[in-house]
């Protein structure tokens, strides 16, 4: 397996295992380097082979620990030991989590202690836990609702009591009225939490939305949920907590949908964070017709051209698409034509056809600068919706890249 210490946004973790050394599954192999940042465990009981450069989903090298499981061993979890949370203070719950290595699970892979830690002069009265599933295709976070009731509630009271936040809020779409049944049926009564339907749309599942969807409430430009009193967690995230805090474990694995006409078992997965792509593919099947993978959802995802990478805490699915999909997708880009079809679509309210343009001219800092280039949560909602087939998300997804070059060459 493969374990890349950039697994998170923020600081890459630091290898604090050699090679040739055991180690046993759940035991920390990487320590955090910083505050946004986030420690490694071992998925496995092995070795450590090597640390060394790894491809990563990006396509890009980075730092990771190469390990090699022990067949004769169980891979039992025994690293751990139970953690009294009631006795914790809030900056020992925040540390707490931050033991754990846990990222949100909705793709993002923000450092989860980090956005329990509600910056100082700000207050935070609401928590949203967020069950809509961020893309089409993806379904662990319903199954998850159905599945581990107890262990989100659980993770629920924790963000109540680590952020100060009076309320809860769970928000499901209205296309799951089995997990919205199930949940409002198994709610605690001592815990001040209540379950939200929320209309089907995409992107219901982005912070934003979802905030102005419950609450009314607008995060302002270039501000955060806080800046709106709300702090928002994927359902997966704070399962997630609720299960390992309490026996005091690190992150090793993680629910992932592998699906798409190329896949011959689809379904929910629970995947070892580190296990190679191809090693995944060749447990579920790959059909003769497979073309393509997409690390990811159909909107946000990215297409793979190596299956060398590992899972890692930030993928929620893996899609696979034959030619028959492939085909049936227009590929020929044609001029804007102003119809405005990508600005009704945006639920930024940005304007995509006047960031396309000045993207094409290499105007990066002036996209960022008058054009709030860096409210674009890449939905990809203005490129589905354009008739010319501009692929304006992933100019924006460069104009970013260049612009934070420019500021780190500062
Ligand atoms: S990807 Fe397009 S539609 Fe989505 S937020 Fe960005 S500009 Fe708006
Ligand atoms: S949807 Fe496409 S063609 Fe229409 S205004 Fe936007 S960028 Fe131009």
């Amino acid at each position: 397996m493969i374990v890349p210490m950039s697994q998170h946004i923020g600081a890459p973790a630091k290898p604090i295992v050699r090679k040739g050394q055991e180690v046993v599954r759940g035991e920390p192999i990487a320590a955090p380097s910083g505050f946004v940042s986030v420690p490694m465990h071992a998925p496995l009981t092995g070795v450590v082979e090597k640390i060394d450069l790894a491809l990563l989903a990006d396509g890009t090298m980075g730092p990771a620990i190469y390990l090699r499981s022990y067949p004769g061993s169980s891979q039992e979890v025994l690293y751990g030991a139970p953690l009294d949370i009631e006795t914790l203070q809030r900056d020992e719950l925040i540390g707490a989590v931050q033991d754990t290595g846990m990222v949100g699970l909705g793709g993002a892979a923000f450092p989860t202690h980090v956005k329990l830690a509600v910056p100082k002069g700000k207050t935070v009265d609401t928590i949203i836990a967020n069950g809509c599933e961020c893309e089409p295709y993806l379904t662990t976070d319903h199954r998850l609702m159905l599945e581990r009731m107890e262990d989100l509630f659980a993770g629920i009271e924790i963000a109540l009591r680590a952020t100060g936040a009076a309320q809860a809020l769970i928000g499901i779409e209205e296309n799951k009225p089995d997990a919205i049944k199930a949940l409002r049926a198994a709610a605690p009564d001592d815990i001040p939490v209540r379950v939200v339907a929320v209309q089907t749309k995409y992107p219901q599942g982005a912070e934003r939305m979802l905030i102005k969807a419950l609450l009314k409430r607008e995060v302002p430009s270039g501000g955060l949920p806080s800046d709106a009193r709300v702090v928002v967690f994927n359902v997966a995230t704070l399962a997630q907590i609720g299960y390992l805090l309490p026996r005091r474990q690190g992150l090793i694995e993680r629910g992932v949908t592998i699906t798409g006409p190329g896949i011959e078992k689809p379904g929910n997965y629970l995947i070892a964070l580190g296990t190679p792509l191809r090693d995944v593919l060749e447990q579920v099947g790959l059909r003769d017709s497979a073309r393509q993978v997409i690390l990811g959802g159909p909107m946000m995802g990215q297409s793979m051209w190596s299956l060398d990478v590992p899972i890692t805490k930030g993928i929620s699915g893996v899609l696979v698409f034959t030619e028959a999909e492939i085909q049936a997708r227009p590929t020929k880009v044609y001029p804007c034509i102003r119809c405005g079809q990508c600005v009704q679509a945006c639920p930024a309210f940005l304007n995509p056809s006047r960031l396309g343009v000045l993207a094409r001219k290499e105007r990066y800092q002036l996209m960022e600068e008058q054009y709030y280039l860096n409210d674009c949560f890449e939905c990809g909602g203005c490129a589905y919706a354009c008739p010319s087939n501009i692929p304006l998300v992933q100019y924006f997804r460069m104009a970013k890249a260049k612009n934070r070059e420019r500021k780190a060459a500062r």
